[in-house]
């Protein structure tokens, strides 16, 4: 919490100034703080002139006791006999974050029938999987999940523990959080090590993705952070890796749980995944109607690509959220995009800007898309796309 410090503060109200909350006012010459508006942004303290201002956290753990906490941990996910492309990933990073600290990175892998999985975990970085292989855990439930690896985390004490912003790591790494009282920061887009105080920083979409924020867990272990598949660039495998497999037994009481899994059924999509496809053709605003859709369904089933959109298309009910790109949609990063009349707010380039070749249509020559576009093409998307089309049937013949 905010603390004042009533015999240095003179109540020059320079801290309530620079409050973009209106959480501090001055009464009786000294400030006084509203916790229930105060966001602990720190603004008030760096600029405090008699360091009157202190961030205190009342449940800080001791100096000593944040030291006994080391390695890194990545939760690895699998549906049935494969691992998680978001897993692979967090390894290929996470094996350079713990380089980098000098310390081991060890894979977590709970299941049913999932051991076999744990030497390609190896083969993408880490030194050591903990696998925890149970018919309770054969269906996914939040609870169970984050009961058992809320347990080894006590247990084991790791100083940082990275998982997936899937459907799976939303519904239980922010349980495993709580239980262990620690922070998280949920749908991290970079990672990085601060070596000095071993700080992993964690950046992320601030504001509606106006700004980057970067957080860090400075007084609380482990440091947890989620990041959304295709932000990070999965790595080669070496399958000549050796590495530690470990089998833990489950203790029977962390099975138990509320939710009874009746049934999995899979969504039988149409076309190809959005998130797995190697061209996306996405549809912005600038379609101009619902109709104009199929000029650019043409050209994506043409090129064998999925058709993506803006919230500005979802949102007039062109497309299903389903197919919606960026900071409240899906992460994608294929080989081609090609955006057609999608003006390329920072919302929608923060789940896009990973593909390899970005294509812009658009007839403003200052709309934002073309600043990250290797190609632009600058005109009305209702001809340029007929014209694509009509070429590369054309050169298929
Ligand atoms: C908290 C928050 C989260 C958000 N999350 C997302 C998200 O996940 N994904 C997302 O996409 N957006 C998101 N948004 C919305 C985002 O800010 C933009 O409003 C949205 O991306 C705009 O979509 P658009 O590019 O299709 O439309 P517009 O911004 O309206 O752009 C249309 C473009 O088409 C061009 N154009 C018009 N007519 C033609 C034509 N005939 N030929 C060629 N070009 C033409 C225009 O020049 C313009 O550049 C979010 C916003 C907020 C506040």
């Amino acid at each position: 919490m905010l603390r004042v410090d009533r015999e240095k503060c003179v109540g020059c109200g320079g801290c309530a100034e620079v409050c973009a909350f209106g959480a501090i006012c001055i009464e009786d010459g000294v400030a006084v703080v509203d916790p229930d508006l105060c966001t602990l942004c720190g603004t008030c303290v760096d600029n405090c002139p008699e360091g009157a201002l202190e961030i205190s956290a009342d449940r800080a753990e001791p100096e000593a006791d944040l030291k006994s906490w080391r390695g890194i941990w990545v939760a690895a996910e699998c549906r049935k006999d494969t691992l998680a492309t978001v897993s692979l990933e967090l390894l290929t990073r996470a094996r350079q974050l713990a380089d980098r600290l000098g310390t081991d990175l060890s894979a977590v892998l709970m299941g049913y029938k999932i051991a076999p999985l744990a030497k390609d975990l190896i083969s993408y970085g880490a030194d050591r999987v903990l696998v925890v292989d149970h018919p309770g855990l054969a269906a996914f439930t939040g609870e169970t999940y984050g009961n058992i690896l809320a347990d080894l985390a006590r247990r084991e004490r790791p100083e940082i523990i990275l998982a997936g912003a899937t459907a799976m790591g939303r519904s239980y790494i922010p349980r495993v959080a709580t239980l262990l009282e620690t922070g998280l920061t949920a749908d991290c887009t970079v990672l990085d090590i601060r070596e000095k105080d071993r700080l992993l920083l964690q950046t992320r979409p601030a504001f509606g993705g106006n700004l980057l924020a970067t957080i860090v867990c400075p007084r609380h272990r482990p440091q947890m952070a989620t990041v959304r598949p295709h932000i990070i660039k999965a790595g080669r495998p070496d399958p000549g890796r050796r590495g530690e497999i470990t089998s833990i037994s489950v203790n029977e009481e962390l099975l138990t749980h509320r939710v009874q899994v009746l049934e999995s059924v899979k969504e039988q999509a149409k076309g190809p995944n959005l998130t797995e496809a190697k061209v996306i053709v996405t549809a912005g605003r600038g379609l101009e109607a619902r109709e104009n859709l199929a000029l650019a369904r043409e050209l994506a089933d043409l090129l064998g690509g999925a058709l993506g959109a803006t919230r500005a298309v979802v949102d007039a009910g062109w497309l299903s959220d389903r197919a919606q790109i960026g900071q409240t949609g899906v992460t994608v990063s294929p080989k081609l995009y090609i955006g057609c009349g999608v003006s390329g707010a920072i919302q929608h380039i923060v789940g896009m800007q990973g593909a390899e070749i970005i294509v812009a249509i658009n007839r403003d020559a200052e709309a934002p898309i073309f600043d990250i576009a290797h190609y632009g093409i600058l005109g009305d998307v209702k001809e340029i796309l007929p014209l694509l089309i009509q070429r590369i049937k054309k050169e298929r013949g």
